[in-house]
């Protein structure tokens, strides 16, 4: 089968398209048929080195498809069924094998694209907005990068929980999407001073909570957007990574609170998992949650969408079909 493998981390060069042994699955893993894969900037950091990953590795942490075989003891999901997962290596493949109690069955009417688009970005944007930071009427929430695919997501969930989103985008067509999605002001942060911008829109009151994904060029002004007792939710770094940080800031600037959350933990146990999807795919499903599909690469493609995805070229979400 055909695979993006990575032999040692770089740029989108380091990503090749290879023939690589089909899986079989463990007693407690299950074969599924890649229908639709997930494009996400974690595969970047992963593919730059920045996380590390132990070398040679198949890209890619997110797809729908179908079950082709399961392992002896495995009862649930069951061959044929339609799936869909995130979290496990190796997505960037015709054929992936994946531990049982890591897929969610799909719902009818929700498609493997639509499933391999909203899970991941999805699930971050319901435990950012519902557990990290349970949103509510009344807050005001900054949310960086407000076009991209966790962007679009979380101003829709936050927007619906009542909360006024302020979104920031480096373009105006960014921007235009961005107030579709919920958000009620937009700052372009490549023009304009967001900090100075956030005091002007809420009248020098501040922000409940800053959710940044984008880490270098926008933590310490975040910190100054913040009310008293308010929260940074520090959960990417698509410009760079923060400089060490002493904690006596957070005193400083008002006894806030800072968080670097990760999804692994917002769906550790099963009954999570299956929680936050089912109703992340509910969502999807009743069209309450729209999901911008952006552009389909071949899985030859990879490196291309991989450059647009850094450049800062893309809205929503990337898909590979396999
Ligand atoms: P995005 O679609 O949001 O793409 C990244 C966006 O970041 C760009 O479109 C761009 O938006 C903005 N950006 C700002 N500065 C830069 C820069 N220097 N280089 C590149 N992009 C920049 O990606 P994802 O939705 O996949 O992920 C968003 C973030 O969320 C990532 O940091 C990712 O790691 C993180 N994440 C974290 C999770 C967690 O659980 N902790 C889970 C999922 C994602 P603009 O042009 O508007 O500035």
């Amino acid at each position: 089968m055909k695979a993006i493998r990575v032999q040692s981390p770089g740029g989108p060069e380091a990503l090749r398209y290879e023939d690589v042994p089909q899986p079989s699955p463990a007693a407690v893993q299950v074969l599924v048929k890649v229908e639709a894969v997930g494009v996400n900037y974690i595969d970047v950091y992963q593919r730059t080195g920045l996380y590390k990953v132990a070398t040679p590795f198949t890209l890619g942490q997110e797809a729908a498809g179908v079950v082709t075989a399961v392992g002896s003891g495995v009862t649930d999901p069951k061959v044929g069924d339609r799936v869909a997962y995130t979290s496990i290596l190796g997505a960037y493949a015709e054929y992936a094998v994946v531990p049982a109690d890591r897929v969610v069955v799909l719902p009818d009417g929700v498609t493997a694209r639509q499933a391999a688009a909203a899970l991941l970005q999805g699930m971050t944007a319901h435990y950012l907005a519902c557990t990290t930071y349970p949103l509510k009427a009344g807050d005001t929430c900054l949310v960086h990068a407000a076009a991209g695919g966790v962007g679009l997501l979380l101003c829709q969930i936050a927007s619906r929980r009542g909360a006024r989103v302020i979104g920031t985008v480096s373009t105006r067509e960014k921007a235009a999407l961005a107030r579709e999605a919920g958000a009620r002001d937009v700052i372009l942060y490549t023009e304009q001073d967001f900090e100075a911008e956030v005091k002007r829109l809420t009248n020098g009151l501040g922000l409940q909570v800053v959710y940044d994904s984008v880490g270098k060029t926008t933590f310490e002004k975040g910190l100054n957007c913040l009310t008293r007792r308010g929260m940074m939710v520090l959960y990417g770094q698509s410009s760079g990574p923060i400089a060490s940080f002493d904690p006596q800031v957070l005193s400083q600037k008002g006894s806030l609170f800072l968080t670097r959350p990760t999804l692994a933990h917002y769906v550790a146990t099963r009954a999570e998992l299956v929680a936050r999807a089912g109703e992340v795919l509910s969502w999807v499903k009743s069209g309450t949650l729209k999901v911008r599909i952006e552009h389909e690469f071949s899985l030859a493609e990879t490196a291309e969408a991989h450059r647009a995805l850094e450049a800062r070229k893309t809205t929503g979400k990337l898909l590979l079909i396999p």
